[in-house]
């Protein structure tokens, strides 16, 4: 999509930190990390988010390379989180499939509605 801003960091059109790379897969540093570690994990291919048709190998691809980047950032022993917003209730602001790796702290135990 031309004017998706995640697929110009896959293209490499829009510089990011560069995490991990493959043929279908790119892992970044979020410009605005919640945490110590906080890794994007994209497909380089646009889909909006998860159930929009994306690829069931693809999409496996995406979650070990999520398991991957935790590795290197050095918190698949401590233990992170995995998430991806869909849509307007799950707050997701940029509309290209991804994979948030949080990780470096504790969570909060809470995962319910907003305040
Ligand atoms: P969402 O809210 O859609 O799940 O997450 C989008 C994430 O993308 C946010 O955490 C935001 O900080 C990050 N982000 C937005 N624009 C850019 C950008 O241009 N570069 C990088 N590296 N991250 C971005
Ligand atoms: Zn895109």
């Amino acid at each position: 999509m031309s004017d998706c801003i995640f697929c110009k960091i896959a293209a490499g059109e829009i510089s990011s930190k560069l995490v991990y790379e493959d043929d279908r897969v790119i892992a970044f540093e979020d410009i605005n990390p919640q945490l110590p570690v906080h890794v994007l994990v994209i497909p380089k291919d646009h889909y909006d988010h998860i159930g929009d048709d994306v690829p069931e190998d693809l999409m496996g691809h995406l979650i070990t390379v999520a398991a991957k980047v935790a590795a290197i950032k050095g918190v698949d022993k401590t233990g992170y989180r995995l998430i991806t917003n869909i849509g307007e209730d799950g707050r997701q602001t940029v509309i290209h499939l991804h994979l948030h790796v949080l990780g470096g702290a504790k969570m909060p135990l809470r995962m319910g509605p907003a305040d």
